[in-house]
């Protein structure tokens, strides 16, 4: 409100000159003179005084031009005698010390001033009646001046050379009633002046409070961050078109809009960034030869935090202080509807994430093959983060490295690498996400064979933690920098952990089926597992044969030397099986000292020779030494019948026949 004061007082004063001449008129004229003068010597002043003095200079002006004119100095003194102003008629040295500001005339000794402010009434002093050196030769008027309402008493003197002055009190006496009228004159336009001014500033203020409801109730219907920077900144070009407006945001928000920039904390601490730290509106004026500029730096403030800083930058006199506490209001309104809308972008990425991850892990729960998961897994986060190569990547424990199970880039397939290797090595030994915006900004730090070969740029990788251990880790990779975001990285990171879930269900499913299938003792399949092998290899396949071995003499073997080395003779029978026959044949345990071995595709000339193969080891490796029989059988799909239970019936009368010819034998039962 004050601020707009100091404009009213040069301007008014700019049209007063410091000194100007002032004649006397006759007595006939003074009343005219003072009447003629009075509309056009109102003026409008600041205070009280500024009202009397500027008053009686506008006074004096037009005076000045009247005739009859006594040579001297008239000037004006507060009530203490002190000159506030005056005007001179030609060049009067003598005089002018006299009447200089701040002269003191109650000082002087006695004179008309100090003895009209002493009785309030007009005075009139000879150059005889003065005491004081200083006034010799000077006759002295002086009327008193009601100012303030009555409140105070000042007084319009006039100090002469000519004692024929003398005779001008009632003029002067005019003089000083036009001076008091015109000062509250004055002082009135002032206050009315001053009010008008109020009120346009209220009003100013009202617009302004009225834009910024209205906004806020723009911005809180917004539910897109996109919408709400935008009504700021429409907001801010509307009220300031003069200024220019920036947007500064503390996260990257991926705005495309020109004027919403990445707030950069700066170790100098500029403007934006203290406002942003301190979290309050600061204003810095610059002069440059084009005059002051000033800049307004707000603070985004929600309630949960700062997300970034307004800044205006104009002409100083574009911003009054009404202006900042709206700029400041505006900022935070923004700052809190950025807010909501952030959490309700946030929430529905959250949402969507969630179905995603539900999905996902359904998805993975369905399959219990490892490969299965990791092929899907691969796929899906290529998929979900729009990456360009994935890596899947386990500990293997007897090599103690990492390797890729599964990956788009089938040149790094079944790769092996060592723990501490790579970005992977850092997520593995740190047990922490990593996120890497542009590796050839970091690519003199760390080498990855993964980015290289791709020539990817951007990369998220996560740890797949089961029961608080790391058992593989996740690599993402694009080759545009800065590809991915930090949500891009949280999701990676919860992806794995269902990732590794899936794989620990598949590796336990695959064990507990490992166990079902195997038999205890001899690691040999067990006889379920044969049956529905042989039945589903007799579908498909032309031809197969099989083997049927038993101990001799086994419960000799047992009676001997006890179960414990019966035991341990069964496991030395089926250890020369297993490294007797391929990976392809299936080897079981068939029941008690019976072991059998089914060889898919394989001609009767082929299964004789593995027979007789097993059963010479077995005499000679074994120990305590035993020996075997051996019943073999063959089907083909030219057969009347094929059956899992022909085929093994005519392996058992081959191996009865076997045991009744002398035991240690082979025999075949067509
Ligand atoms: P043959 O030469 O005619 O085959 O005589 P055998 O003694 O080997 O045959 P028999 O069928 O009379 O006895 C088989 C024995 O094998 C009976 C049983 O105690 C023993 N046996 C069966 N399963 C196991 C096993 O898991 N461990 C041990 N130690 N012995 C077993
Ligand atoms: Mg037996
Ligand atoms: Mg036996």
């Amino acid at each position: 409100m004050k601020e707009n004061l100091p404009e009213l007082q040069e301007d008014t004063r700019s049209r007063i000159p410091d000194r100007t001449s002032v004649s006397m008129v006759g007595n006939n004229a003074a009343a005219d003179a003072a009447s003629l003068t009075l509309s056009s010597i109102v003026t409008v002043s600041a205070s009280r005084e500024e009202a009397a003095v500027e008053a009686f200079s506008a006074w004096a002006i037009r005076s000045a031009l009247l005739p009859g004119s006594y040579p001297g100095i008239l000037f004006l003194t507060d009530k203490d005698g002190l000159v506030n102003a005056r005007w001179e008629h030609g060049s009067h040295s003598e005089l002018e010390r006299l009447t200089l500001t701040g002269t003191d005339w109650k000082g002087l000794g006695h004179n008309a001033v100090s003895q009209c402010l002493t009785t309030r009434r007009g005075a009139v002093c000879t150059a005889k009646e003065h005491t004081d050196g200083e006034l010799a030769g000077i006759v002295t008027l002086a009327v008193p001046v009601k100012l303030f309402d009555g409140m105070e008493t000042w007084s319009l003197g006039f100090a002469g050379l000519d004692e024929a002055a003398a005779g001008q009190l009632l003029w002067l006496q005019c003089c000083g009633e036009a001076i008091e009228t015109a000062a509250a004159l004055s002082c009135e336009r002032c206050k009315n002046q001053i009010l008008s001014a109020e009120k346009e500033q209220s009003q100013r203020e009202s617009d302004l409070r009225e834009e910024l409801f209205r906004t806020a109730q723009k911005m809180h219907t917004k539910i897109d961050v996109e919408s709400v920077l935008s009504e700021l900144i429409a907001i801010c070009e509307k009220v300031f078109p003069e200024a220019k407006a920036d947007l500064y945001l503390s996260q990257d928000n991926g705005s495309n809009q020109p004027k919403v920039q990445p707030l950069v904390f700066n170790a100098e601490m500029d403007i934006r960034t203290r406002a942003f730290m301190e979290g309050q509106l600061i204003r810095e004026t610059v002069e440059t030869p084009l005059g002051a500029y000033c800049t307004v730096a707000a603070p985004l403030i929600g309630k949960q935090g700062v997300y970034g800083v307004l800044q205006l930058t104009c002409h100083e006199d574009g911003v009054t202080s009404s202006h900042l506490h709206f700029i400041s209001l505006l900022a935070s309104t923004a700052g809190n509807a950025f807010e909501n809308a952030k959490l309700y972008e946030q929430s529905n990425l959250l949402i969507s994430e969630l179905r995603l991850i539900n999905e996902i892990t359904k998805r993975l729960n369905q399959s219990l093959k490892l490969n299965d998961i990791f092929e899907f897994a691969t796929n899906e986060l290529i998929e979900i983060f729009g990456a360009e190569f994935c890596c899947i990547l386990q500990l293997d424990k007897q090599t103690d490295k990492l390797v890729v199970q599964a990956s788009n880039l089938h040149t790094m397939n079944n790769a092996l690498f060592s723990k501490d290797y790579g970005y992977s090595g850092i997520v593995f030994a740190t047990k922490e996400p990593v996120i890497v915006s542009d590796y050839m900004y970091h690519s003199d730090r760390m080498t990855s064979q993964l980015m290289e070969i791709t020539s990817s740029r951007s990369l998220i990788g996560a740890p797949i933690i089961v029961n608080d251990e790391v058992i593989g880790t996740i690599l993402v990779t694009h080759r545009l920098a800065n590809f991915f975001s930090y949500e891009n990285y949280k999701l990676l990171q919860v992806l794995s952990g269902h990732i590794g879930l899936a794989m620990t269900n598949a590796s336990l499913h695959a064990e507990v089926r490992r166990r079902v299938i195997t038999d205890n003792l001899t690691g040999l399949y067990a006889r379920h597992y044969l049956d529905e092998q042989v039945n589903l290899q007799q579908k498909q396949d032309f031809c197969g044969s099989l083997i049927l071995v038993d101990i001799d003499f086994f419960k000799r073997v047992n009676d001997t030397f006890g179960h414990q080395v019966g035991d341990e003779i069964l496991i030395q029978v089926a250890a020369i099986i297993k490294t007797s026959i391929r990976d392809t044949d299936i080897a079981a345990r068939w029941g008690g000292e019976e072991l059998a071995v089914y060889l898919p595709q394989v001609t009767i000339e082929q299964t004789i020779r593995i027979a007789e193969r097993i059963r010479s080891r077995v005499a000679r490796e074994t120990k305590p030494r035993v020996t075997v029989s051996c019943g073999i059988s063959e089907w083909s799909w030219e057969d009347d019948k094929i059956s899992v239970e022909a085929l093994f019936y005519k392996a058992d009368m081959a191996l009865y026949e076997a045991k009744h010819q002398g035991k240690n034998q082979i025999r075949i039962r067509n």
